[in-house]
Parts: C-alpha cells; structure tokens; sequence
C-alpha cells in the first residue's frame, strides 16, 4: 500500500517513509491510497480478542511490508503492556446505551498516549533498520510535551528537545515532563511564553541546513501513524458494543480533528458508525461549520479544556478530501482560500451529506462546569473539562435512543484538578503510578528567547552525528 498527499504534488510514499515524513513536501497530509475493507466476517472476528490482538488486525494493512508482522505485533504488545488496565481502552456505562470510552491509561493519563507510545516504539524501529537517528523538537503549552516525551524516553536512535514557557505550565503538567531523566530527553524552560516557543520550532523547522544537519524530526498529530493508532479503538469499542450486528455512535471532544477523524477511518474501513458527534469549547470553529456549512477562524480564547483551544483543525483537510472525491486540486483551492481570507465554505447539498453522518456541538466552561457536577451525582463519575464536553455533546445531538453512543474520556480527571474540584468539591487524586510526582527530581535547563541560543543548545545535546 502506499500513500499519497491530499494536495496532490508530493511524490507516492511507502508507509515507513510516511511515519518519519510527517507532513507532505507539499503541505498536504498523506492517506492510504486504497483504504482497508473488514467485512462482518472480519469484524465478528474481533469479538473476544485482547486489545493488542484487534491493534494488530486493524493496523497490519497500513502497513503493508514495512515492518514485518511478528516485529510488529511485539512492537504492539510492548507498548500497551505499560498500560494501568488489562482492557487498555476499557468502556463504562453511564446509562441506557450511554457509554464512556476511557482513554486515560497510558503514561501521561490523556489519549494522546494510544498513539504516542506506538510511534515512539515505529520511530525507533523504522530507523535502527535504517541506520539513522532523529532529533524530535517541539514547544508546548503543558499539555502535548509530556506525551511526546514518554514516546521518545529511552529509545536509541531518538532525542528530544521540548520548550515550554517558564512558570507558565501547571506544575503537573511541568513534573509531567521535567521529571523524565532519560539521556535523550531535554526540557527546556524559555523565558518567554507559548508562541515565542512556537516560533522558534517553527524556526529551526524553516532552517533548512539546521534542519538537515541535525534530521529535526516532529511527531504532531498531523503524523498519519498516530491517526492509525486511533483507528483501533474505534473498532475496539464497536466489536465489544455489537457490531457489526448493530451500529455505534461516538462522541469526541474536538480540537485537531485527529480523534474524530480516525473515527471517521474506521467507518470507511467497514465499522457501522451510525453518528460522530463533535464537541467544542468556546473555540467552536467545527460546531459552527457543522451547522452552518462555513469554516472561519475566529481568536482562540482560553477555557476550562485547553487541548481545544484551537482554531484551525490541521486534520480536517484529511476529511475535506474525502468529501472532494479525492481531488486533491480543490483540496488545494480550499486551504488556499482559508490561508488567504480566513475562511471557506461548502454548499447546502454537501452540508447535507456532512450532517448526515457529523454533528457539532458547544459548551462554554459554565456548562461544562455544570455537565461534570450533573455526572457526579448522577453516576459517580468524575470526568475532566474534555470529557464532559464528549458526554454532554452525544446527549444533545444524539438522533436515535436504540443506538449505543459512546463519548471518548481522552484525559484523567486528575489531570485538570482544579477544574473537577471547582464544579464538584473534590479533588481527583493522581492514580497510584503517578502518586509520587511530586517528590521526583526535575531536570530542566532554562535559556532566554532567543533563537540562536536554543540552536546552539540543540546542536550540543543531539547525538545525530555520533
Ligand atoms: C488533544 C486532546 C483533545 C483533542 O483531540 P484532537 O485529536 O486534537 O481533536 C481532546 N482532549 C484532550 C484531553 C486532548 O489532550
């Protein structure tokens, strides 16, 4: 199988070459050129089967040769073996075909893990087979820095350098990160705030000898590997709630689009999805495109769930070429329309065919506050900002009672404690794995925004030419 670019100039590449490629040379975003088919048969066949077990039946297509199916299926079984429940990605019912898909068990306590783990572990292998390392840069904001660092720790022909605004992160969140000593993996505290980080990765990135020299690597969402790695949960959840006997409905708290979208890749692979519900914070950039068929950037502002405070979802433009037949040119047409005047729009027929099957759905932090106190005295539950988001979203919008509608739980409570004791009174403790936090050394350096400083520093740490 290989893959090709949703803007259509980039050349045909196979799937190893696609993992470490991240984004096209073109800009665009690679999708398989011929999507896999399970069949009833197929899906029946995943009832009973462990977690692991339906990862590698749903992932092996993709990957068509690059990794050998044994080398794989270990890869496979490793990564979720550190996982702190046997079903990985268990579901709990919060009523009559009112499920939550919990998707906070890895290493950093949010989704993001399903995917991370696994990459970290392909990185690895696909570059000891090709005899070359990587350096992985990136900047964020407390959330997304600690999953890409449980990736890459530990693994030889990767390093990783993670900026992060100094004194501007929670501190979980900057323990999280801080308190991963492993050789290959530096913290870097910037004097300066989230953008300024953005700027200078997104600087080293435009350096193009700097670039080269040290073989910058990225591993963001836009990475198709970890859209893959998401797709397994999808038919996890399904198999395990009827299918392929009934259909299934998902709801997603939203911010890239890379969640619901693999949602939206297991149904062209064969999962009966009845609905996929989209949730959004206050940046409700896809809630408002779902209803009104227009896609315009407004300013992100920030809320009680700031894994969503986006306001361009990079993975939309994977559906958008779906929904375009594949041509790529008007794909092109489109986001050039977006970078130019900020805003595109689809007709009335095809909102309907969106609709069809996509709905949007907003809440601000009053009633997101308001969603986590109702499921508490309503099940016990203690749910984070996102999660909420997810439940009250498929409650709202969902068409039909008979269907299961199951809402992705993509973050620990305990991961955004304050928010879950504002609305409930209680304080969500760390899970016992992770109860030492804050008694681990930290291990950081601290250097001013400036460019050529941080350069320098990455320069020094990389072991790409050793
Ligand atoms: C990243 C994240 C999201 C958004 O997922 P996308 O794939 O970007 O849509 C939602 N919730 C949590 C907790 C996240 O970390």
């Amino acid at each position: 199988m290989s893959y090709h670019s949703t803007r259509g100039q980039a050349p045909a590449l196979a799937f190893d070459d696609v993992l470490l490629a991240g984004l096209a040379r073109d800009g665009g975003l690679y999708l398989p050129e011929a999507w896999p088919r399970f069949s009833e048969a197929d899906l029946a066949g995943l009832a009973g089967l462990s977690y692991q077990q339906v990862a590698v039946r749903v992932m092996q297509p993709f990957l068509d040769g690059s990794i050998a199916e044994d080398d794989f299926a270990a890869l496979v079984a490793e990564t979720y073996a550190g996982f702190d429940h046997a079903a990985v990605a268990p579901l709990t019912q919060l009523g009559r075909n009112d499920w939550l898909l919990e998707l906070f068990h890895g290493p950093t306590l949010a989704f993001k893990d399903y995917a991370l783990q696994l990459l970290g572990r392909l990185f690895d292998h696909v570059l000891t087979k090709k005899g070359r390392r990587v350096t992985i840069v990136g900047a964020t904001s407390g959330d997304t820095g600690s999953a890409a660092i449980e990736a890459c720790r530990d693994r030889a022909a990767v390093d990783i350098v993670i900026l992060h605004p100094k004194g501007r992160t929670s501190e979980v969140q900057r323990r999280q990160m801080t308190t991963v000593t492993s050789a290959n993996v530096r913290n870097i505290a910037i004097e300066g705030t989230f953008d300024d980080c953005q700027d200078m990765v997104k600087a080293m990135f435009n350096d193009q000898p700097f670039r080269d020299q040290l073989n910058l690597s990225a591993v963001n969402s836009i990475n198709w590997a970890r859209i893959m790695a998401q797709i397994v949960y999808y038919f996890a959840a399904g198999t395990a709630l009827g299918a392929p006997h009934r259909p299934i409905s998902f709801a997603v708290p939203t911010g890239n689009f890379g969640n619901v979208y693999a949602a939206f890749a297991a149904r062209r692979m064969g999962l009966p999805i009845r609905q996929l519900v989209v949730g959004s914070n206050s940046n409700d950039i896809l809630t408002r495109f779902f209803e009104s068929g227009v896609m315009s950037k407004n300013k992100v502002v920030p809320t009680l769930s700031p894994s969503m405070d986006i306001q361009v979802s990079s993975n939309f433009e994977r559906y958008l070429f779906d929904l375009f037949g594949e041509d790529a040119a008007r794909v092109v047409d489109f986001m050039e329309r977006f970078r130019r005047d900020g805003r595109f729009e689809v007709g009335e027929t095809m909102l309907a065919n969106i609709n069809s099957l996509f709905q949007g759905y907003r809440l601000d932090d009053e009633a997101t506050s308001g969603v986590i106190r109702k499921l508490y005295e309503e099940t016990g539950e203690l749910l984070d900002p996102h999660t909420a988001i997810g439940v009250a979203a498929g409650r709202a919008r969902r068409r039909d009672a008979s269907t299961p509608m199951v809402a992705l739980a993509t973050a620990h409570a305990a991961k955004f404690p304050d928010a879950v004791e504002a609305a409930t009174g209680i304080r969500p403790a760390l899970p016992s794995r992770l109860g030492d936090l804050f008694e681990r050394p930290e291990r950081y350096d601290v250097l001013p925004n400036d460019l050529e400083t941080v350069k320098d520093y990455v320069r020094q740490v990389a072991r790409v030419n050793a």
